[in-house]
């Protein structure tokens, strides 16, 4: 069945803000590689007001000075032209996420920020797209730069796109997607893929 229905990540996919988590975790007073949102719901609340303003301050300045990955554009416009819906799903705070695609010139039917669902890995937002889209999730795939991304698609069922810019041959080796995309300015095997997707196809 073809890909009719696209849910990206934000950060690290289509755009990237450069933040820097490890700057925000020694702020908040974290271990190096500790997840943020996970470690934040289990502070006190004194805590976690703190460490939510330090995260807010990062995401903020994030936000203002985000660009686009490479070849974005583009490869959204093919995908409308292509009849393939698009969403956003991010562990982003929705203002944030509305900041930065309002900067970018990006538009989305859907956009899913923590505010509006359980964050990734939970498969919850996605399932809500593809509700609401009432496609399939075999018609949908979940594209993102993170190990949460895959497994959240991987869990709701949906086929898996690892962008694998930046990260290393092992990484997206070991997270298992079921395509992995290069660059955005190089659709074409992915294209190709999306009409006829396999799962395992890497
Ligand atoms: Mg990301």
């Amino acid at each position: 069945m073809s890909i009719r229905g696209l849910i990206f990540d934000l950060d690290g996919t289509l755009v990237d803000s450069s933040l820097d988590f490890e700057q925000m975790r020694r702020e908040m007073g974290l271990p190096p590689e500790s997840p943020l949102l996970e470690s934040l719901a289990k502070m006190s609340a004194a805590d976690a007001e703190r460490c939510h303003a330090i995260l807010q301050r990062h995401e903020g300045a994030g936000a203002e000075r985000a660009v686009l990955m490479p070849g974005v554009a583009a490869f959204l416009t093919e995908a409308a032209t292509r009849g393939i819906r698009c969403a956003v799903f991010t562990r982003n705070g929705r203002e944030v996420a509305r900041r930065t695609l309002e900067r970018l010139g990006l538009r989305f039917e859907i956009v899913v920020a923590r505010e509006d669902a359980p964050i990734k890995p939970d498969p919850a937002g996605i399932r809500a797209i593809c509700k609401s889209w009432e496609l399939s999730p075999d018609e949908v795939a979940m594209v993102g730069d993170y190990r949460f991304d895959i497994i959240a698609g991987r869990q709701a069922g949906v086929k898996t796109v690892c962008y694998a810019a930046r990260r290393t041959a092992a990484e997206v080796e070991s997270w298992g997607a079921d395509f992995c995309l290069a660059c955005f300015s190089a659709p074409e095997t992915f294209w190709k893929w999306a009409r006829h997707p396999r799962v395992g196809s890497i």
